[in-house]
């Protein structure tokens, strides 16, 4: 199948990502960002965490530092919700995403997916759609206990030792994910691998998104 190019080495990116917990973009999306870092797209990036308060913090702001290095264009913003109870919070987060969307018109918005069993997860994506609905938006999928996996529509293979950077980073940034048992190597690798082969992905490994809406130009 014929792959779309979103930009080209030397384009830029604009991009808003958006997570609940400090560990969430890194997930769904790492692959695909330091991807497109490493091809030589001209990355701006806006990286939102919506509940990151004390060691997870300090977690978010390491960690995303190292999956953006060698982007064009950073900005990273920690803000401090009530992890567990977004969905009592909506009209706090509302106006906090309407700001967001004044302060930069991003070619693509990611965030988390409709269907996530997470109840913080399902209210960002809810307030995402509500708030940025002239964009592009990529929804990122979470592996978890729940096993809430879904049916994705859009495949990003990822480049030979792509995956391998973001698992190694990921270990290297949430030591308070470690008492999770599902937080390890093969977690991510096992996805990645499944998502690699539905998209025939020539390292065999690839990152999955949830889109509604496409405009191909
Ligand atoms: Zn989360």
């Amino acid at each position: 199948m014929k792959a779309l190019d979103l930009a080209k080495p030397g384009q830029r990116l604009s991009v808003l990502c958006l997570g609940a917990h400090s560990d969430d973009i890194e997930i769904g999306a790492g692959g695909m960002i330091l991807q497109w870092i490493a091809s030589g797209i001209e990355l701006d990036i806006h990286w939102c965490v919506l509940s990151a308060t004390g060691v997870r913090a300090h977690e978010a702001e390491t960690s995303a530092a190292a999956f953006l290095a060698g982007a064009s264009r950073t900005r990273i913003t920690l803000a401090h919700f009530r992890d567990g109870f977004f969905p009592y919070q909506g009209s706090d987060i509302k106006p906090f995403l309407e700001d967001l969307r004044r302060g930069m018109n991003p070619d693509i918005v990611l965030t988390h997916r409709a269907d996530d069993a997470h109840q913080d997860h399902r209210e960002v994506s809810r307030l995402t759609w509500n708030t940025f609905r002239d964009h592009l938006v990529l929804e990122y999928e979470i592996p978890k206990w729940d096993g809430d996996l879904g049916r994705p529509n859009v495949y990003v293979p990822l480049q030979d030792g792509i995956l391998e950077r973001k698992i190694e980073l990921l270990l290297a940034h949430f030591g308070t994910q470690r008492s999770k048992d599902w937080f390890d190597a093969e977690t991510f690798r096992g996805l990645s691998r499944l998502r690699g082969m539905e998209c025939r992905s020539v390292s065999r490994y690839a990152e999955a998104f949830f889109a509604k809406k496409v405009i191909l130009g």
